[in-house]
C-alpha cells in the first residue's frame, strides 16, 4: 500500500480546512503528532474557546478528561432515558424506569433516621406514586403545592405502600396547557460532581456545533472504512448524542446500533493500536541474544520424572527462537490449570543460565513463590545453577547475601514475590525475567519491570549502550484467557498456547451439593483419606478482610476435627505468618496432614498431585475462573479425582448457570469465554488490567466479533498510516495512553 503519510494532500488525510498542520514525513512512532496541533484543528481547540467555559468549568471537564472540543464529541452516553412517553402510573413496573406525570396529592416531611420529603403524585389511572427525596432545600420542599402538576423520571420500586421513585427528576409544569414530551432519547453522560447532566449534555451539543465536515473527521483513511464497510463517523457520532425521533431503542440499549458498532470499532483500533505501539517501543530496545548450547537443558530433561508434552516442548521452541534474537521477547503462555507452565518456564530459565545471564522468576504470592522455589531448587541445584530466594520478608542477613549475590554478574535463578523487584534489588546481569499469574498484573507492572532490567544492566556497565539492554519477559497466565480479551487486553505480547494437558490425568467429576447435606460430604472425605487420598476444604466469605476469612477458616477446622477425629488436618490462611504457612503447606505436600481446610490463598498454582477431593464452600459466591482456578488443585495424579461446590441455597440464576458451566466442561478456554459472557472484561481481567482497559462505548463480550478485523485494520494503519494511527489513539485513548510515552 502507497504510504499516505507522505503525502499530505492524500484524501484521507487532508487536513481540516482552517488547520495548517501538516503530517510528518517520517512514519516516526515517537513523533507525538496529537501533542502539538495547531490552533485552529477544531479537534484541538481547547473547550475554554466555548462561550461560558471559564476556568472553573474547564477544571471540571479536566476531571472527565476533556480538554479538547473533540474529547467532547467522544463523550459518549452510558445510556438513554426515554423520557418520550408518559406512562401511567397504573402501568409502572418494579425496576424499570419510566415518565409519569400527575397532580400533587399530599406532601409530607418527616424524620425518621434522616429527613425525608414525601410526595403522593396520581393520575387518570387513580394510582398513586410516591416520590421521595433524603437531600433538599427549604426552597425546593415548598416547590411542592398539592394540585400543582409533575412530571417526573426515574426508577420505579415497589414501597409498602405501592410504586415508588426514590430522587427523580422531576418538573413542575405549572399551568394545564399540555407541556410537550421529549421526542428523542436523553443521553445520559458520565458527569461528575459538580458538573451535571444538563450542563454536560448543553456542553457536548454546542462543541457538537463545531464538529468538522465527513473527511476531516476521519482518522480511517477511506480504502479502510470501504474494506471494513464502516459508515461516517460523523454520522454515528450525531446519532448517539442525538438519537433522533423514533430511534431503535432496543438496539441503542443493547449497543448493538449500527452507529454504535461504528464507534465501537473506531474504538478498538485505537486501543489496539495504542498496544502494538506500547509493543513497537519495546521491541526498539535491545536484548542479550541469549544462545545456550542445551547443556543443562539436555540433563534437566533427563533428569525428569516424565516426559514433556508436545505442546510444552512446542512452547519452550517459541520461547527458545524468541531468546535467540536481540529485541526483548514479550511472550504470554496461556495454558490450562495443570498444563505444566512450570517446566516450560524452567526450560527458559535453563537457556538464560547455558547463555551465563541472571533470572527473575515472579509469583503473586509468597505461598506459590515458595513453591516455585522448591521446584526450581530440586531442579536446578543438582544441575550447579545457584537459585536465590528473595521473599519479601526476607530478613537482616539473609536478604543482604541475596542480594550481594545478584550484584554478581554470574549466573543465577532468582525466585520471589513482587517484592522481587521492590527498592534495593539490583540485577548484575538480568537476561529473562518470568511472571508466573499474569492476570494479575498490568501494563504497567510490566512496564515497571522493563524499567528494572533497564536499571541494572545500565548500573551493571557491561553493554556499550547499556540503558538500551532490557531483559526477556516471560508471563505464564494462571487462568486462560478468553480470546477475543487476550487480543485486545495483550496485543503487545506474542501469545503461546500449552494446548494438552500431561497423559494420565484423570477428568474431575464435579459436583453441586447443598450445604443441607454437608454430612456426606465429610463422609467421602472420611472415605477419600482411608484410602490414602487427601483432600482440600476451601472456605470463601464475600468479606474482603482477611480476619473474617481467617476466622470462617478456623471454624470449620475445628468442625471438620470434631467430625473426623481420626485424621489430620492442616489450617492455611492469610492471616498465618509465613513460616506457619510453608509448615502446613508442606506438611500436606508430604503427606503428613490428610485434609487441608484453607481459604483461597491456595488458589493459584498449588501443586499436591496426591489429593483427589476438593470440597469448595459457598461455591454459588466464585466467580468461574476462580473455581476453575481451585478445582485444577485436584486431578493432577493417577486416582479419579472429585470436586464438591458445597452451596448455600436458594441459587440465583447466574450462580445456577457458573455452577452447571463447571460441571458439565473442564476446558479452561471454554470457561474463559462463559466467565466472559456472565462477568464482563473488567472482572475476568482484574481490577488492575480495566484502567488500561476502560472503554468508552465498545464491550469485549459483545462486540468481540468486531476484534478480528480490529486486528487487520491496525496492521494496515501502522505499515502506511503511523500519523492517523497516533491521532486515533490520542482522540480515543488520549491522557490514558500517556503511560506508553513514559
Ligand atoms: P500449571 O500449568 O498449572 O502451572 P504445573 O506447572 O504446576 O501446572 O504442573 C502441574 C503438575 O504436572 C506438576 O506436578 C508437574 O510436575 C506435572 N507435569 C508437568 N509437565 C508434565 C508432563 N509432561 N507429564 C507429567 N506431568 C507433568
Ligand atoms: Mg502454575
Amino acid at each position: 500500500m502507497r504510504d499516505r503519510d507522505a503525502g499530505p494532500a492524500a484524501a484521507s488525510e487532508r487536513p481540516p480546512p482552517r488547520a495548517g498542520r501538516r503530517a510528518p514525513r517520517q512514519p516516526d512512532l515517537r513523533a507525538d503528532v496529537a501533542a502539538a496541533p495547531a490552533i485552529a484543528d477544531p479537534a484541538a481547540t481547547p473547550v475554554t474557546a466555548l462561550p461560558g467555559v471559564g476556568p472553573t468549568l474547564a477544571a471540571k471537564l479536566q476531571r472527565l478528561g476533556l480538554l479538547s472540543l473533540q474529547d467532547l464529541w467522544f463523550h459518549l452516553p452510558l445510556r438513554y432515558e426515554d423520557r418520550t412517553r408518559i406512562t401511567p402510573i397504573g402501568a409502572l413496573r418494579p425496576r424499570e424506569p419510566a415518565q409519569v406525570e400527575g397532580r400533587i396529592e399530599a406532601v409530607e416531611r418527616g424524620f425518621r433516621y434522616r429527613p425525608q420529603l414525601r410526595v403522593a403524585i396520581s393520575d387518570d389511572s387513580r394510582q398513586t406514586l410516591l416520590l421521595r427525596f433524603f437531600h433538599f432545600n427549604a426552597a425546593q420542599a415548598n416547590q411542592f403545592v398539592v394540585g400543582a402538576r409533575l412530571r417526573c423520571y426515574g426508577d420505579v420500586r415497589l414501597g409498602t405502600h405501592g410504586p415508588e421513585m426514590i430522587h427523580p427528576h422531576y418538573r413542575l409544569l405549572g399551568d394545564a396547557a399540555a407541556a410537550p414530551v421529549e421526542d428523542r432519547l436523553t443521553p445520559v453522560y458520565p458527569a461528575t460532581e459538580g458538573l451535571g447532566q444538563a450542563r454536560l449534555a448543553g456542553l457536548i451539543a454546542r462543541a457538537l456545533e463545531r464538529l468538522p465536515a465527513d473527511e476531516a473527521l476521519e482518522l480511517i483513511p477511506a480504502e479502510l472504512r470501504r474494506v471494513y464497510k464502516l459508515t461516517s463517523l460523523r454520522a454515528a457520532l450525531l446519532y448517539v448524542h442525538r438519537p433522533p425521533p423514533g430511534a431503535d431503542v432496543a438496539r441503542l440499549a443493547s449497543g448493538t446500533h449500527p452507529a454504535q458498532q461504528r464507534l465501537a470499532f473506531e474504538e478498538l483500533l485505537a486501543q489496539h493500536l495504542s498496544l502494538k505501539r506500547l509493543r513497537a517501543r519495546l521491541r526498539r530496545d535491545a536484548a542479550p541474544a541469549l544462545r545456550g548450547d542445551g547443556a543443562l537443558r539436555r540433563r534437566f530433561l533427563a533428569a525428569l520424572p516424565f516426559a514433556p508434552t508436545r505442546a510444552q516442548l512446542r512452547v519452550a521452541a517459541e520461547i527458545a527462537r524468541d531468546l535467540a534474537r536481540p529485541v526483548p521477547m514479550l511472550r504470554l503462555v496461556q495454558g490450562d490449570v495443570g498444563s505444566g507452565k512450570t517446566v516450560v518456564a524452567a526450560l527458559a530459565a535453563l537457556l538464560a543460565v547455558e547463555a551465563g545471564e541472571q533470572v527473575a522468576v515472579m509469583a503473586p504470592t509468597e505461598l506459590l513463590a515458595e513453591q516455585h522455589c522448591r521446584n526450581f531448587q530440586r531442579w536446578l541445584q543438582p544441575l550447579g545453577v545457584e537459585v536465590v530466594w528473595l521473599a519479601g520478608k526476607l530478613t537482616g542477613r539473609a536478604r543482604a547475601a541475596a542480594l550481594a549475590r545478584l550484584a554478581q554478574p554470574a549466573p543465577a535463578v532468582a525466585i520471589g514475590t513482587h517484592a522481587l523487584m521492590q527498592e534495593g534489588v539490583t540485577f548484575a546481569r538480568l537476561g529473562l525475567v518470568v511472571i508466573d499469574e499474569q492476570h494479575r498484573f498490568g501494563v504497567h507492572q510490566r512496564l515497571m519491570l522493563r524499567d528494572k532490567g533497564r536499571t541494572a544492566s545500565a548500573a551493571a556497565g557491561h553493554d556499550t549502550d547499556a540503558a538500551a539492554r532490557l531483559p526477556h519477559q516471560l508471563v505464564l497466565t494462571a487462568t486462560p484467557i478468553p480470546r477475543t480479551l487476550a487480543m485486545a487486553a495483550y496485543a503487545d505480547l506474542d501469545v503461546s498456547v500449552i494446548d494438552e494437558l500431561p497423559p494420565g490425568r484423570t477428568p474431575v467429576t464435579t459436583v453441586a451439593i447443598a450445604n443441607s447435606r454437608r454430612g456426606e460430604v465429610i463422609e467421602r472425605i472420611r472415605a477419600a483419606c482411608a484410602a490414602g487420598r487427601q483432600a482440600y476444604w476451601v472456605c470463601t466469605r464475600i468479606e474482603e478482610s482477611d480476619t473474617l476469612q481467617a476466622q470462617a477458616a478456623e471454624a470449620v477446622h475445628a468442625e471438620l476435627a470434631a467430625a473426623l477425629p481420626e485424621l489430620r488436618i492442616g489450617l492455611v490462611h492469610g492471616r498465618l505468618k509465613p513460616a506457619a504457612k510453608q509448615a502446613a503447606m508442606a506438611a500436606f505436600a508430604h503427606g503428613e496432614t490428610h485434609l487441608l481446610v484453607a481459604t483461597t490463598v491456595i488458589e493459584v498454582g498449588v501443586d499436591v498431585p496426591n489429593a483427589s477431593l476438593m470440597v469448595i464452600e459457598n461455591a454459588e459466591r466464585l466467580g468461574l475462573a476462580q473455581l476453575h482456578q481451585l478445582r485444577g488443585r485436584v486431578g493432577r495424579g493417577g486416582a479419579a479425582s472429585s470436586c464438591v461446590l458445597l452451596y448455600q441455597p436458594p441459587l440465583s440464576a447466574t450462580a445456577r448457570q457458573r455452577l452447571d458451566v463447571l460441571r458439565e466442561t473442564a476446558d479452561g478456554f471454554r470457561i474463559a469465554e462463559k466467565d466472559l459472557e456472565l462477568r464482563g472484561p473488567g472482572e475476568v481481567l482484574g481490577t488492575r488490567q480495566t484502567g488500561a482497559l476502560a472503554l468508552r462505548i465498545a464491550d469485549l463480550a459483545r462486540d468481540g466479533a468486531l476484534l478480528p478485523a480490529v486486528q487487520r485494520a491496525g496492521a494496515t494503519m501502522l505499515r502506511a498510516h503511523p500519523a492517523l494511527s497516533e491521532r486515533l489513539i490520542a482522540r480515543w485513548i488520549g491522557a490514558a495512553a500517556r503511560y506508553a510515552d513514559a
